[in-house]
């Protein structure tokens, strides 16, 4: 496991956007942020799973989050246009974005794969997380120390068969973190890094591995260290990189 130990308000008064807050690894790293102290932007396209995050944050005494219900494989660009409109007017700036939701897609052979099924990956993978990006950074811009986190997988650095667009979309993840951090290198405050969660216990792992027994891998609250470490003041001035949680 990556070694990290987080002060306790490590991320005080940082507004912080997560996508796929409201299950898996994305609800574990919202709630870890806000009991460090962060106001965190519940994004997700189940409202129910995120109202569900937002209550226990709310009920822990972290500060209060908000919940944007987004479909990510539908959205048009100007719903993120007015996304970002709407996080500048209630909290003014953007001090971290965690790129945290993903769909897994078909596993199967390249050429059994439809041109739906690939490019629906690539659409929720890769282009909204280009375009929350893209209209996020200005917001981002305005932080005194802001970080983009891209999560990518083991399959996102080395191919594999029967990974498909999923594989795919993840090198296109650490492609768009890459350019990223050239971009902003040395002229904002703004960074860019890539997190490999590793096998960790979630319903997409289950779905990539249904012959597996779930309770040989880790909880999501296990692999937090990086997502803190990453998203804080200690990781100031570590930019363009690539991560392994575990
Ligand atoms: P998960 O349990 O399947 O959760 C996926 C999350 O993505 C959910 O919160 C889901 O939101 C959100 N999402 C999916 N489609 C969306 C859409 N159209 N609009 C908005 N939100 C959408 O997955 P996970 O295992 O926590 O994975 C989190 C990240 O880690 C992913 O990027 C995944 O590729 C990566 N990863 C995971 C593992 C692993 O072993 N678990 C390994 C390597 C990499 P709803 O609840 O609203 O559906």
């Amino acid at each position: 496991m990556f070694d990290y130990t987080a002060r306790p308000d490590l991320l005080a008064g940082r507004v912080i956007l997560v996508t796929g807050a409201g299950r898996g690894i994305g609800a574990a790293a919202a709630k870890a942020y806000a009991a460090h102290g962060a106001t965190v932007l519940l994004l997700g396209k189940n409202e129910e799973n995120l109202n569900r995050v937002y209550d226990e944050i709310e009920a822990a005494g972290h500060p209060q989050p908000a919940v944007i219900p987004f479909d990510l494989e539908t959205a048009h660009p100007n719903q993120y246009d007015e996304l970002a409109a709407m996080v500048e007017r209630e909290f003014g700036r953007l001090d971290g974005l965690l790129h945290n939701a993903s769909i897994l897609g078909p596993r199967m052979l390249l050429e059994q794969i439809t041109g739906e099924q690939f490019a629906q990956v690539m659409q929720v993978n890769v282009n909204a997380a280009f375009l929350l990006t893209k209209t996020q950074l200005p917001l981002l811009k305005l932080s005194a120390d802001a970080s983009v986190i891209f999560t990518s997988s083991s399959v996102g650095r080395k191919g594999r068969a029967f990974w498909g667009a999923y594989a795919v979309s993840k090198f296109a993840t650490e492609g768009l973190m890459q350019v990223l951090a050239d971009e902003v290198e040395g002229v904002s405050a703004v960074r860019a890094n890539s997190v490999n969660p590793g096998a960790t216990r979630t319903s997409m792992r289950a779905l990539a591995y249904p012959g597996e027994s779930p309770e040989k891998k880790p909880l999501p609250e296990a692999i937090m260290p990086v997502y803190l470490y990453l998203m804080g003041p200690d990781s100031k001035g570590v930019n363009g990189q690539a991560f392994d949680a575990q």
